[in-house]
């Protein structure tokens, strides 16, 4: 049986006329910039995560750029943040000419590790004189990070907290919802992410006014007033059409959610059932979260020879993410090395995602689990 990795049919053909008719809803408008889509999208969405304001914005890249900015991050600046994350993450610190400063992740969960932060905080403190001024936390696969040590550690240092939730909407620690913790929470639209747009697209949360108010001058080259420049931002928004779809596809979010955990519990009782000698360890959901499962990520030894076999046999699996950042070529002159950060290194090494999309049936969580067990033997 062949399992892809992912697929949209599902969830696209549950919505596909409401769908058209938004597409034609914005149409009819001819409004194609910013807009009431934008707008009741930024208020569904605040009011869906529990913050006081959203700001959509042109992508999740774009929108962690934003957050940096409004949140002050800027040039000669350290900034706080995992390896183990997409380019992204680093790339916007990077761009502002700050410099990414790396802490490793706790192998459990493959989110940064609270102790690794206080010791970043405290060896930068020491060497620069000054704590690093701020902190992105990544909110890994759907799970949100251990906040409370976190929070706590930044606070005391005084270093602003921004939240990369591109893979977290609608996760939360202790009842809160990802992107309401730091400054600002940033989700990404991309069409794979859970809650996907028909191109790219991006929202930050804030309850700050200051924030909101920075974030929105950001998104058009930073005025307020038509051709009155405050700021040097960009164009930086969200465009109606996506609003329109995604306003469609919010409504079914939750659903969607718990066809991934359901997906996600029927994975734990069909590996229960199997003798795989340890060899294929599965993601740990820790108690004070609740896991949206933006993907299932197991570990196993041998992974490259592992996942060349399960393509073989039609199951589609991906890596997320094969380079820790700190070992990224870009980033060389940041004086890294090979066993600099040894969890993102091994995880890197280890991590396969398995298919967990909404729509994927028990037959082929069957059939992948079969397929893994075999070549995990095999590799
Ligand atoms: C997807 C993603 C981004 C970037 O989002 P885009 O919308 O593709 O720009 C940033 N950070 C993480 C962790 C992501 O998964």
């Amino acid at each position: 049986m062949k399992v892809p990795f992912f697929d949209l049919t599902f969830m696209h053909s549950e919505i596909a006329t409401e769908l058209l008719s938004a597409l034609e809803r914005v149409l009819l408008s001819n409004q194609f910039i910013l807009g009431p889509e934008v707008e009741a999208l930024e208020r569904e969405l605040a009011l869906y995560s529990g913050a006081k304001h959203a700001v959509g914005l042109s992508s999740g890249t774009d929108a962690l750029l934003v957050a940096l900015m409004a949140a002050g991050v800027g040039s000669g600046q350290e900034v706080i943040t995992t390896p183990f994350t997409f380019f992204a993450t680093a790339g916007c610190i990077a761009r502002l000419g700050a410099r990414p400063v790396f802490a490793d992740i706790d192998p459990a969960t493959f989110n940064l590790d609270p102790g690794a932060v206080a010791a970043v905080f405290e060896e930068r403190s020491r060497k620069a004189g000054r704590p690093p001024s701020a902190l992105v936390v990544v909110h890994l696969f759907g799970q949100c990070c251990d906040m409370d040590p976190i929070l706590s550690e930044a606070s005391r240092r005084g270093a602003a907290v921004v939240e990369d939730a591109a893979q977290a909407v609608g996760s939360r620690y202790k009842e809160r919802h990802a992107g309401t913790f730091g400054a600002a929470g940033t989700f990404s639209f991309f069409p794979t992410k859970n809650l996907g747009g028909l191109g790219d697209g991006g929202m930050l949360l804030t309850s700050l006014p200051e924030v909101y108010e920075k974030s929105r001058m950001l998104r058009s080259h930073g005025s307020r007033t038509r051709y009155l420049h405050e700021i040097v931002g960009g164009n930086f928004r969200l465009d109606p059409l996506q609003a329109a779809a995604l306003r469609v596809k919010l409504k079914r979010l939750n659903a969607w959610t718990e066809m991934r955990r359901k997906n996600a519990r029927i994975y734990r009782a069909l590996f229960a059932e199997q003798d795989t000698h340890g060899r294929v360890i599965l993601p740990r959901e820790s108690e004070d979260t609740f896991h949206t499962y933006h993907q299932f990520v197991v570990r196993v030894v041998n992974r490259e020879s592992v996942r060349k076999r399960l393509g073989e046999k039609g199951i589609g699996t991906e890596v997320y993410y094969p380079r820790p950042l700190h070992l990224q070529p870009c980033f060389a002159d940041l004086g890294y090395r090979k066993g600099s950060l040894p969890n993102a290194e091994r995880a890197c090494e280890e991590v396969l995602a398995l298919p967990i999309f909404p729509g994927l049936g028990e037959e082929e969580q069957e059939a992948v689990v079969q397929a893994l067990v075999e070549c995990v033997k095999e590799a």
